[in-house]
């Protein structure tokens, strides 16, 4: 069985990553989430260990001092990393990880620890849309909408930067895009679109 691959997806706050990510999850096999920790408070309807491990400060200071993050980073005021450990069991099993972090994550896992990982960035329409789906997501109050907001501009500068850029326009359509690339990077490592690995020794023998 070969390595899982990292998928590293990126995308202003509002754009709908997590709206896509869980359409794609459910429509393709051997595709696992990367379940960040993060000291913000769930929003009404998360909840431990699905969207997020919510750890408090100690907590997510012990786990830097210990290297259990893959990488981590501040974001909105708050603090959120990728369990090293948690990835590795993901990859070991052949299951290809979709990590869904912010652009200070990203440079530090295409600069210094994972190269070879795919990198996607979705964006919003219009900055007019963006700020429509912020609101009417209603789980964050207003100064958090506007915080959101102003770091969208610099998060989008990062675009540039990765692989793929997916326009999340209509939903339909972003996900198909989206599938589009995980199958093309599946392909790419010669293995079949459903993830299996090809039997080379069977095809050389037939
Ligand atoms: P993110 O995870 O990027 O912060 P969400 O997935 O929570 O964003 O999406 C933000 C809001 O926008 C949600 O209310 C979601 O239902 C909505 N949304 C996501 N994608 C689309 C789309 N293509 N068209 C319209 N609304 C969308
Ligand atoms: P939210 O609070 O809306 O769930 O996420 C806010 C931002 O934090 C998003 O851009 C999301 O991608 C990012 N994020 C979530 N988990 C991680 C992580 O483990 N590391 C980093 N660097 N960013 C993360």
């Amino acid at each position: 069985m070969s390595r899982g691959k990292l998928f590293v997806i990126s995308a202003p706050s509002g754009a709908g990553k997590s709206t896509l990510l869980k359409r794609l999850l459910a429509e393709l096999p051997n595709l696992a989430f990367s379940v960040s920790h993060t000291t913000r408070a769930p929003r009404p309807g998360e909840s431990n260990g699905r969207e997020y491990h919510f750890v408090d400060r100690p907590t997510f200071a012990g786990m830097r001092t210990d290297q259990a993050f893959l990488e981590w980073a501040e974001v909105h005021g708050n603090l959120y990393g990728t369990s090293r450990a948690a990835i590795e069991a993901q990859q070991a099993k052949g299951l290809d990880v979709f990590l869904d972090i912010d652009v200070q994550g990203a440079r530090q896992l295409r600069d210094y620890g994972h190269p070879g990982a795919i990198f996607l960035f979705i964006a919003p329409p219009s900055w007019a849309e963006l700020e429509r789906r912020l609101r009417s997501r209603g789980t964050d109050p207003e100064e958090t909408v506007q915080l959101r907001l102003n770091n969208a501009r610099r998060e989008m500068a990062e675009a540039d930067r990765y692989d793929y850029l997916i326009i999340n326009d209509q939903l339909d359509k972003a996900v198909e895009a989206l599938r589009a690339v995980v199958i093309a990077e599946r392909c790419k490592a010669r293995r079949y679109p459903n993830g299996q690995d090809i039997d080379w020794k069977l095809k050389v023998d037939s």
